[in-house]
């Protein structure tokens, strides 16, 4: 199960770009508490930790309850923050490990997920070959369309899943033809045990900064769950890192994307493969006390917006000033809100992880046109988007 046949040169280039944190935290906070792993994983040092804990005072007088806080990922990385760039840190580490030329994944035609996988693979010198489904239009998705384009990732646009899974064969044969190897590829939302790594160390950072006294030990963590790695690699974290912090992964998606039983199946796999690597990570069991998942902000299906998440994104934006957006924040920050509102909250600690992008990336997609995407993906960019997108 090791992946240590990758060439040489490769992990040197990885391995050069060390974390940079402050003298405090010299190192990522899971390899200090488990060292094995540090030997066995390889990171490539993509994002930008910790990110910062906030206050949210002012939202906290608006709903009258205290301890609210947000953890801003949203400036995990540069020039694109996000969930995302925790998970890619392990993934990409793995595939410049393995002396991958290219990386293949999966994701909705405006998906985050694929464009930070192309951000983040061009910046290490590999390819990334973006197999796109159907979604919901959506400002969002054209400016991500054109970002992707940018990057120079393979764009290729798929309706049906017969027709996915063939055009995965293609491609994966074409790249093996050319490079000599074939692409790694990696799951849609990046969510594999090993992209979920990635948030067991955001729960190690997290402690730290309890330690700190950044913030108190939250009762709750709010975050949105699309394929569940986020939630799931911060429950698994919690646990091994001591906190009793319940995560309350709001639904954004629908079965398969999200369920218990994937949830279950992520954290067994999540935590086997890390006690495979080091035998001195915990075992652990995902239960009721640690992790929820919180239904009814969905609305009609994934990348539909709802008037809750709508009005749940004015909200923090007049408030804070923080960014969110209609498919994935809007509608956890809204659960948030709701829980706020009914008093769930009253005298707890709360924390909102900001799993959107929170960088402005319009300037660098100004001018480019669309004409140069495959053709299939110009409808999103001559239809109108959704209702609940119109207004500016
Ligand atoms: C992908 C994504 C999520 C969902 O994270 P998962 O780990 O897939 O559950 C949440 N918010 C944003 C903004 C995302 O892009």
């Amino acid at each position: 199960m090791h992946y240590l046949t990758g060439c040489a040169a490769e992990l040197k280039i990885a391995r050069k770009k060390q974390y940079q944190w402050s003298p405090e935290f010299p190192m990522l906070p899971l390899f200090e508490a488990f060292p094995r792993l540090e030997q066995e994983l390889t990171c490539a040092a993509l994002a930008n930790l910790p990110t910062q804990i906030s206050p949210m005072t002012a939202l906290e007088k608006e709903l009258g309850v205290s301890g609210l806080y947000i953890k801003r990922d949203d400036l995990s990385g540069n020039p694109y923050g996000g969930n995302k760039v925790r998970k890619l840190d392990f993934l990409l580490g793995r595939a410049m490990r393995e002396g991958r030329r290219a990386v293949m994944t999966f994701g909705a035609a405006g998906s985050n997920h694929a464009l930070a996988t192309a951000i983040y693979a061009r910046q290490l010198g590999l390819i990334s070959i973006n197999m796109l489904m159907p979604q919901t239009n959506a400002h969002s998705v054209r400016r991500n369309l054109l970002m992707s384009l940018r990057t120079g990732a393979e764009l290729h646009y798929f309706t049906e899943n017969r027709r996915l899974q063939w055009g995965v064969i293609q491609q994966m044969a074409r790249h093996r033809l050319r490079d000599g190897v074939f692409p790694m590829q990696i799951p849609p939302g990046g969510s594999s045990p090993l992209g979920a790594v990635g948030f067991v160390n955001a729960a190690f950072e997290l402690r730290k900064q309890v330690e700190r006294g950044l913030l108190p030990e939250p009762h709750y963590i709010y975050a949105a769950s699309g394929t569940m790695g986020t939630a799931i690699g911060l429950a698994l974290g919690c646990a091994a890192a001591g906190l009793r912090s319940k995560i309350m992964a709001v639904c954004v998606t629908s079965p398969p994307h999200t369920s218990p039983e994937k949830g279950q199946q992520l954290f067994r796999a999540t935590n086997d493969f890390l006690q495979r690597l080091d035998s001195s990570f915990p075992k652990e069991l995902l239960s009721p006390e640690r992790f929820e998942l919180v239904y009814g902000f969905l609305g009609e299906k994934y990348g539909v917006y709802t008037e809750e998440a709508v009005a749940a994104v004015r909200q923090i934006k007049a408030a804070e000033n923080i960014k969110l957006e209609g498919t994935y924040t809007g509608k956890a920050f809204a659960a948030l809100l709701e829980a706020a509102r009914s008093g769930t909250l009253k005298g707890k600690t709360t924390l909102f992880w900001n799993t959107y992008n929170g960088w402005d990336f319009s300037p660098e997609i100004q001018g480019l046109n669309y004409s140069a995407l495959p053709k299939a993906l110009h409808k999103y960019f001559e239809e109108e988007v959704q209702p609940l997108d119109r207004q500016p």
